[in-house]
């Protein structure tokens, strides 16, 4: 019988979904994590070494764990990034890796939209001063988002949602993705496809929907800072590597730029908080881009099919 392990806390909110597909074939031992949070790689070593494959959330997929997991032949990621599964030492174990594409576009687009007017209208420092019997506004009126520009840096499947919407709302877009190339799309939202450079000096807003990648690590950082508007909001729930937040923390503080909002961090959860936490300008969600009752349907059903066909499981 193979054994399959499933890490992602939420994929138990949809189960029935996957129990729904494998009914139809071969019996698996299956395990779920039950910590309540993503596994270290020490877990990971332990709980990977007989198994023959995993459906994976963030936890980490190191050389050193896939090496030590003798009998792994598939890895379904649950969402779209694959950076914490090492790819380079997969292919060379002859592991299949495959991933949930577009399951969470919907719900990641519209959390990047939301945090746009978080950002923009100081939503979460004024609601917090009211819970704490305050009524304080703010020294700065915000913005609107109509007729202002935004800057879309990847335009795979969460960015190409995101201009849809923001078409919608009045947005001028500019988009930059060196590996896209759909005139047909780019016409239809009137997306102007920029230079990075570019797309970072005139937009009002710039949201990140690219990998986290050795090209891409850091791509904001304080010389790609210092070119935008000093009136700029930058929206990242992509992963938090891609921003240096030492930098990004200097940008806040000098107004560089007006403000942050962010989906992602370096380190999940911050540990013993962070400079960044005390800003007002700055927002930190706890990583809730896919976590929507929709995208949780789509990304069992997506990651269970997937692994059925990497581990070419047997019909009964
Ligand atoms: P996708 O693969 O459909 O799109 C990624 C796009 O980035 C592609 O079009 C690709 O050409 C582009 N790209 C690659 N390198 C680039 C570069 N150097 N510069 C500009 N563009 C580049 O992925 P997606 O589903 O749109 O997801 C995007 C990212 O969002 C994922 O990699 C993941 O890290 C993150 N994500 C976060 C959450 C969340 O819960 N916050 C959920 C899902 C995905």
């Amino acid at each position: 019988m193979k054994k399959i392990l499933i890490t992602p806390r939420s994929f138990s909110k949809a189960r029935h979904k996957a129990d729904e597909l494998l009914k139809d074939y071969e019996e698996l031992e299956i395990v779920m994590n039950t910590t309540g949070r993503t596994l270290t790689e020490e877990e990971m070593i332990d709980q990977c070494s007989d198994i023959d494959g995993i459906i994976v959330g963030i936890d980490p997929m190191s050389e050193k764990v896939l090496k030590s997991a003798k009998n792994l032949k598939a890895i379904s990621k649950y969402g779209a990034g694959l950076d914490n599964i090492d790819l380079d030492a997969a292919k060379e174990l002859g592991i299949k890796v495959d991933r949930a594409v577009a399951t969470n576009a919907m719900s990641v687009a519209e959390l990047a939209i939301g945090l746009m007017f978080v950002a923009s209208r100081s939503i979460v420092p004024t609601a917090t001063s009211v819970k704490n019997g305050g009524w304080d506004r703010g020294k700065n009126a915000g913005n609107e988002l109509y007729g202002k520009t935004l800057g879309i840096v990847g335009l795979g499947a969460i960015g190409r949602e995101v201009a849809r919407m923001a078409k919608g709302i009045g947005m001028n877009i500019l988009g930059y993705d060196p590996y896209f190339d759909n005139q047909e799309f780019t016409d239809r939202y009137e997306i102007s496809m920029v230079e990075l450079e570019d797309l970072l000096k005139n937009a009002d807003f710039i949201t990140l929907h690219l990998p986290l990648t050795e090209e891409t690590e850091h791509m904001i950082n304080k010389d790609t800072l210092s070119i935008m508007k000093t009136s700029a909001y930058l929206i990242n729930t992509s992963r938090g590597g891609l921003v240096d937040e030492d930098a990004l923390y200097d940008a806040l503080i000098d107004g560089v730029i007006a403000g942050a909002a962010q989906d992602v961090f370096s380190e999940e959860p911050p540990k013993g908080g962070h400079k960044l936490l005390d800003l007002p300008n700055f927002v930190l969600t706890p990583h809730i881009g896919a976590y929507t009752k929709e995208a949780t349907e789509r990304m069992v059903m997506q990651s269970t099919q997937n692994l059925i066909e990497m581990l070419e499981l047997e019909k009964k």
